[in-house]
């Protein structure tokens, strides 16, 4: 006879959500994920999986979003990689007890900080970056002793196929699955009772995702997006900035939830910025990107007439063309933009750059500031001083001084949005501990007890309560 486990994963496939959650509830309380060696194992196989399907990753990002190869393996296969060989060695540090102080009053006696896994969780991915934002969150989830389930984006078909014809091959079944499907899928499983959710997405179905959340009172991670502004100083280097800046925006046909979004400038730093970006995406793409094997493509046509509705908004500086045929829309730099116009009040989310040219950082900070929190905000300065007095003044989920999207290698920082940009954060441990429960625990000895906290109470025991409290 089939064990209830086994029952509920053979539904997978007809893809009865409680069945499946019910499955995964029961191995998770077998206790196996608990073990530290089964996480090791597991993170093991994960990025087994990786390494023995790179080819094939890097054909399926390839087919979903045009990405280069290169551009592939660094943004998408390097990133998990990188992700899973930080959580092995940082693994036994992550979940060992944390000593805390114990009071006079609770001696003798021990308390430490114990985390323990959550249990079963959900991680909903997006289409841009469809196997770091899938499997980068799912890293954390193993590290910390969960059960998951992955529900990749559907606007990603190829990468979402692969990913889940190969998690069964190279994970526990028992306590992973990968639910592919749209609108209706997703909704059947946020009718479950999960542990923990981390989506990533926009905000609107983020708010879907946290409400249906509510119901169970499910702690949420949303990975949210918005528009990121990019400061660019008079003290700039102009040659550095413009270099970075293309890359940072043209990276992926600008489908990246961190890219700078739009430049604040002065006029002059305009005049002599927007040159030499012209100059570095010749460089990178060639005089027609169209043709260069290294610019992504938009992906859906929906999405390139949603961008392509954006030129109109401003005068193109340079770029411009657009092919709705093949979700085209060569790398584009806008000038003279309506504050008002579309591309300024919804997150663009394609290869188009508008500039807004204020006099001053005071104009600047107050742009910022009257709009929602970003996820990221980028300032070119030469002076330490003007990026610590912006960073101080203008609040962000992720902020970066002369670069573009860098503070992503880096393990020890945590990665999340603030406000309308998202809540929470994960990448190293602070993934560790979105997906764990920190347990205040003491331990309290026998051999000798204070009566001052029992009745009968008299002035002698308040006297003393008042010296040791
Ligand atoms: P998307 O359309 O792929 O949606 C994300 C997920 O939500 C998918 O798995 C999809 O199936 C699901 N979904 C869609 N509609 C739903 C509904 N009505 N009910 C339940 N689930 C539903 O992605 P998107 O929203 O187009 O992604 C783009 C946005 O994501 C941008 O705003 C971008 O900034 C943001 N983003 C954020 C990050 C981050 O890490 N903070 C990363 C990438 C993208």
């Amino acid at each position: 006879m089939d064990s209830p486990v086994t029952s509920a994963l053979r539904a997978v496939d007809a893809f009865d959500a409680a069945a499946l959650m019910a499955g995964l509830r029961s191995y998770y309380r077998s206790g196996t994920t608990a073990e530290l060696s089964w996480r090791r194992q597991q993170l093991g196989q994960l990025r087994r999986m990786i390494a023995d399907n790179e080819r094939r990753f890097l054909q399926a990002l390839q087919q979903d979003l045009h990405k280069a190869p290169q551009e592939g393996f660094m943004t998408e296969v390097a990133a998990v990689c990188g992700d899973i060989d930080h959580a092995l060695k940082q693994l036994k540090k992550w979940v060992r007890r944390r000593r805390a102080a114990t009071p006079l009053v609770a001696q003798p006696g021990r308390s430490y900080i114990q985390p323990e896994p959550l249990g079963v969780v959900l991680i909903i991915g997006a289409w841009n970056y469809p196997l770091q934002l899938l499997l980068g969150p799912l890293v954390p989830a193993i590290a910390a002793g969960n059960c998951a389930v992955l529900k990749p984006s559907e606007l990603a078909p190829t990468t979402s196929r692969l990913v889940a014809e190969l998690l069964p091959a190279y994970l526990d079944r028992d306590a992973f699955a990968c639910v592919e499907g749209a609108v209706a899928e997703t909704s059947a499983l946020l009718e479950q009772r999960w542990d923990h959710i981390l989506y990533t997405g926009g905000g609107h179905v983020g708010r879907i995702v946290m409400a249906a959340a509510s119901r169970h009172l499910t702690p949420v991670t949303l990975e949210l997006g918005g528009k990121s502004p990019c400061i660019v100083a008079d003290d700039a280097d102009m040659a550095v900035a413009a270099r970075r800046i293309a890359w940072g925006k043209f990276i992926n046909a600008g489908q990246t939830c961190i890219a700078p979004d739009y430049l604040l400038c002065t006029r002059a730093t305009a005049d002599r910025l927007l040159p030499l970006i012209a100059r570095e995406l010749r460089a990178m793409f060639g005089d027609e990107p169209r043709e260069s094997a290294d610019y992504g493509r938009i992906v859906n046509r929906r999405h390139t007439e949603r961008i392509a509705g954006y030129l109109a908004d401003g005068e193109v500086y340079c770029g411009g063309t657009v092919d709705l045929e093949q979700c085209y829309i060569a790398p584009t730099v806008l000038r003279n933009v309506g504050l008002e116009t579309a591309v300024m009040q919804e997150e663009i989310f394609g290869p188009l750059l508008p500039v807004i040219e204020l006099d001053d950082f005071h104009r600047m900070e107050q742009f910022v500031n009257e709009r929602d929190k970003p996820l990221a905000l980028y300032i070119f300065t030469g002076n330490a001083a003007t990026a610590d007095r912006i960073l101080a003044r203008c609040s962000s989920g992720n902020a970066c001084i002369n670069d573009c999207m860098m503070f992503m290698s880096a393990h020890e920082l945590p990665f999340g949005g603030v406000g309308a940009s998202g809540m929470g954060a994960y990448h190293g441990e602070h993934g560790f501990r979105t997906f764990s429960h920190f347990k205040a625990v003491m331990k309290r000895r026998n051999i000798f007890d204070l009566d001052l906290r029992y009745a009968p109470y008299s002035a002698r025991k308040f006297k003393w309560l008042r010296l040791l409290r």
